[in-house]
């Protein structure tokens, strides 16, 4: 089923000039990129965001981390997009990424991660919300 997600390249990414090679790789496996912005979000922003870790011990740290530099946010748009685009992320941690996966080649470590994917058909609505408010 087609079904869109939200994507973000994080600013570890931005910064160390990998978002290129993550866009082409987007293409190269099929999604259409429906909207995409680069855009440098405050804290406040970044806890509205991740507000669902608000009681994570993290929290704190990856909001900073999040509102610390530009990031890229798109809509990906395909066939089951959702969990497509978490595979190719690979897991949340680089060090347990398999070969071939962005986290994998880009991560740095569980926090400096490269990327962002919506998890859930639920999560996706309220992210691409977040950002495309007007689409
Ligand atoms: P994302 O939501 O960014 O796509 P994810 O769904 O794989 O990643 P989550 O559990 O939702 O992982 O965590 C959100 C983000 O918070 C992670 O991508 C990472 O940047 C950061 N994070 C997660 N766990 C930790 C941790 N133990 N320590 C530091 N940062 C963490
Ligand atoms: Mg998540």
């Amino acid at each position: 089923m087609a079904e869109r997600t939200l994507a973000i390249i994080k600013p570890d990414a931005v910064k160390k000039k990998a978002a290129g090679k993550i866009i082409q790789r987007i293409e190269e496996e099929g999604f259409t990129i429906s909207a995409l912005k680069m855009l440098h979000i405050t804290k406040e922003e970044a806890e509205g965001f991740y507000a669902v870790h608000k009681d994570k011990p993290f929290f704190n740290s990856v909001t900073d981390f999040m509102s610390s530099g530009p990031i890229i946010v798109m809509i990906l748009e395909g066939e089951s997009a959702i969990n497509h685009w978490r595979r190719v992320m690979g897991k949340t941690d680089p060090a347990m990424a398999e070969p071939g996966t962005l986290r994998h080649s880009y991560g740095f470590d569980i926090q400096f991660n490269g990327m962002h994917g919506s998890d859930a058909p639920e999560t996706a609505t309220f992210e691409i919300g977040y950002f495309f408010k007007d689409e």
